[in-house]
């Protein structure tokens, strides 16, 4: 995969009409970086500027030249997708979409969970974003030659859309091919995730162009791997507390025995979106008394 690495701040033509640009931000959790899409010739449409970053903004100054913006988009306010959106709407003009602000979309629990502060969790959050305009689910822009429909998919982050045109996704951090995404409570919902599976997977999309690394050309089939390996992750938290009660802590160690140290955490976070989900759907329960807390060492056990 690594040939294939674009050069950041270079921008390639995926298809007639269609250019990305790549913010130099690579990291574990953004692969080679985020992806900001052009989508247009004479008159563009910004989807994701990316990171708050002078050199990403040159880059994309320099790509659009002197055509007019009509819109930027922005997939979901994660510090590498959304700050950029700012300054880039103040040096062309263009307008803000977004599903909403970074509390927007997020589900009752985890907006409760929140609540209690208990969650930590809150990174990379772009507390600051704030759309020109809502771009509500169903909603549609024009641009020259796309008509782009915004879809909620929540999961990943609450205020998250996906982008269909036709048979063509940009599927921002809910579809990528190269990791299955982070979903960390409470800013991340499992359940909303595996939903926001099915909502995709039925606007038949076919090819998908993702917030990081390559684009998908089979997105269905990956849709499916991508709920496949949830449902065998699921099973082996269901398996691992079928002997005894557990915490995240300790099925994270049993079930990720081959993660890297320093993602250790974020997987942590993933049994932990798994518990709650199980939790949400009465399959699991916590265990600590009347006012649970949750953490690290917070014990779940099947009910
Ligand atoms: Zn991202």
């Amino acid at each position: 995969m690594t040939d294939n690495r674009p050069t950041a701040g270079k921008a390639i033509e995926l298809e007639p009409g269609l250019t990305c640009v790549l913010a130099p931000n690579p990291s574990p959790m953004t692969y080679w970086g985020t992806n900001t899409y052009l989508l247009g010739t004479d008159s563009l449409i910004v989807i994701d500027p990316g990171p708050f970053d002078q050199s990403h903004l040159g880059a994309l100054r320099a790509a659009i030249a002197d055509r007019p913006v009509s819109h930027i988009l922005v997939t979901h306010s994660h510090l590498d997708h959304s700050p950029l959106a700012k300054p880039l709407a103040e040096a062309t003009g263009a307008q803000i979409l977004a599903f909403g602000d970074s509390s927007a979309g997020r589900s009752d629990i985890m907006n409760s969970l929140a609540a209690t502060g208990q969650m930590a969790g809150g990174e990379g959050v772009d507390h600051d974003f704030q759309p020109d305009h809502i771009m509500a689910d169903g909603d549609t822009v024009q641009g020259d030659g796309w008509s782009l429909t915004a879809h909620h998919t929540p999961g990943h982050f609450g205020n998250h859309l996906c982008f269909i045109s036709g048979d063509v996704g940009f599927t921002g951090d809910h579809l990528m091919g190269w990791a299955s995404s982070l979903v960390s409570p409470p800013d991340g919902d499992l359940t909303d995730f595996m939903a926001s599976c099915t909502t995709l997977a039925q606007t038949g999309i076919k090819r998908a162009y993702c917030g990081h690394g390559a684009p998908i050309p089979d997105a269905q089939f990956r849709l499916a791997e991508l709920i496949a390996h949830r449902k065998t992750r699921e099973a082996e938290i269901i398996a691992a507390l079928r002997p005894a009660p557990a915490d995240p802590e300790t099925l994270t160690r049993k079930i990720y025995s081959d993660v890297a140290p320093a993602l250790f955490p974020m997987a942590q976070r993933n049994v932990l979106a798994h518990l709650i989900d199980l939790t949400t759907r009465n399959i699991a329960t916590l265990l600590d008394g009347e006012n649970p807390q949750l953490s690290a060492t917070t014990l779940f056990a099947l009910k």
